[in-house]
């Protein structure tokens, strides 16, 4: 299968475009300490729930030195509503004390520095240098990983490869945008389980939008070829 072309991928982006003018982070703390602590406690829960408890979160904890110095039980209940909140409580205080001890309070602002972080992967690295330092790169979460194999942007099975794909094709200027892109249109057409292609604006333009197997079954809510 022949991946898509930078020229391709702005015709994608014209259609992405139109379809989600107002395309951006879905989590609403761009405070780069407090997003990157709202990415953290999206894994495995929604970004409406993270929102929800950072309302009261960065209150009762408004910096790196709140969260460090707070005590972990305290934390954890804090960010339960989240789940997973030990593990999340106790990377969230590890990366402040880092932060605090490293960094001199201040998130760092290179992908390295950031990947030293407890909790923080390339996903949450390139959030928050996209979003909150401008530095571009594609945050490559469930939803892009899906389209991008089914629009055929690539053909790989680890974020780490999508994203190196993604980086060949997608214009700089436009990367961190794409990934929200990717977001907005995976929840409104391109669903997990039942994409809606003969909907889609993308399907003159996607791999999987212009094969049988989007007209059959896999439309209607069975697996297809690109998962
Ligand atoms: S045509 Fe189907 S598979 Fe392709 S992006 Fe649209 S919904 Fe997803």
């Amino acid at each position: 299968m022949e991946r898509k072309t930078a020229d391709e991928v702005r015709e994608i982006l014209k259609v992405l475009d139109r379809e989600y003018p107002e395309a951006d982070c879905t989590l609403e703390n761009k405070e780069p300490f407090r997003l990157l602590v709202s990415a953290i406690l999206a894994a495995q829960c929604t970004d409406e729930r993270v929102n929800l408890v950072g309302k009261t979160l960065f209150v009762a904890y408004p910096d790196p030195k709140a969260f460090a110095q707070a005590p972990l039980a305290e934390l954890e209940e804090a960010v339960r509503p989240c789940g997973f909140y030990h593990v999340k409580a106790r990377s969230i205080q590890a990366s402040a004390m880092r932060i605090l001890s490293s960094f001199g309070g201040e998130v760092p602002r290179t992908m390295d520095e950031l990947l030293s972080l407890p909790g923080v992967g390339r996903k949450i690295a390139n959030l928050v240098l996209g979003d909150c330092f401008g530095t571009p790169g594609v945050v490559v979460d469930t939803h892009a990983m899906r389209l991008s194999r089914r629009i055929g942007l690539s053909d790989a099975d680890t974020p780490e490869r999508i994203e190196r794909d993604l980086l060949r094709i997608v214009p700089p200027e436009r990367q961190t945008d794409f990934g929200h892109l990717l977001v907005a249109h995976g929840r409104k057409f391109c669903i997990a389980r039942r994409p809606r292609c003969p909907a889609c604006p993308l399907r003159p333009l996607c791999d999987y939008g212009r094969s049988a197997a989007a007209a059959g079954p896999a439309a209607s809510g069975a697996e297809g070829r690109r998962p």
